[in-house]
């Protein structure tokens, strides 16, 4: 059976700190490898993301293929909000024999309440809760803990369904997309806060420089 973790984000641009979550997370649990899945139409952001076309593209050019972080472009595809719901069982039915544990940040998992089919989804697949700057990781948010029990041996929470959720701490790299964006609108550099192939992409194509760029 295939370990595959699925890693989540609108990726507005992706930078270091999801790529090393992303790897932190596949090495810690072993992962046969980890796909960064791109959610095109966030329900839970502001709409004025950059293009789809930009945001797969720099992904493409930080996620070269063969290496160990793969890349999932179903919810591009899809009509309609990005739902992770919709994401794991269309990766089900692709791949049926592949495990599967969503990563999911923590500042993202405090959210859980308000995802689509939120108490389904923890009977589908096993979940890692990553660390990240100022937020506070390790709590299971109200809308979901009783669900949940705690097994010392393996250190990770058992859902009722027998899924596996654990949190794990990553290396802190207080990066965030928002910040990035900032910058470049200030004419900042973003050099080693994303991949070099990024900060070119971004530069040649002026995104972010001057506000926000319009939905496609
Ligand atoms: P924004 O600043 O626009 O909100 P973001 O940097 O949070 O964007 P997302 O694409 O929304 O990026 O994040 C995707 C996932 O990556 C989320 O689960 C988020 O918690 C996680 N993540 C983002 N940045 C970091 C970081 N620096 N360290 C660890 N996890 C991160």
């Amino acid at each position: 059976m295939r370990r595959l973790g699925l890693f989540g984000g609108t990726f507005d641009p992706v930078h270091l700190g999801h790529l090393r979550t992303a790897e932190e997370a596949r090495e810690a649990l072993a992962l046969d490898r980890v796909d960064l899945v791109l959610s095109a139409r966030p329900p839970h952001k502001a709409a004025d993301h950059a293009p789809i076309a930009d945001r797969r593209r720099m992904l493409e050019l930080a996620v070269p293929p063969g290496g160990p972080l793969g890349l999932d472009f179903s919810e591009v595809e899809r009509a309609g909000p990005s739902y992770s719901i919709d994401t794991v069982r269309q990766v089900q039915a692709r791949e049926p024999d592949a495990q599967i544990t969503l990563i999911v940040g923590a500042d993202a998992f405090a959210e859980i309440g308000t995802w689509k089919d939120f108490a389904t989804i923890f009977t589908l697949c096993d979940f890692c809760v990553t660390s990240r700057p100022e937020t506070s990781a390790g709590k299971l948010p109200i809308a979901v803990e009783n669900a949940f029990c705690y097994e010392p041996t393996r250190g990770v929470y058992v859902h009722r369904s027998g899924r596996a959720l654990r949190f794990l701490p990553v290396t802190a790299l207080m990066i965030s997309a928002s910040d990035i964006r900032r910058r470049c609108a200030e004419g900042r550099s973003i050099r080693y806060l994303v991949p070099d192939a990024v900060v070119e992409y971004v530069a040649a194509h002026g995104l972010y420089s001057s506000g926000r760029t319009a939905a496609r």
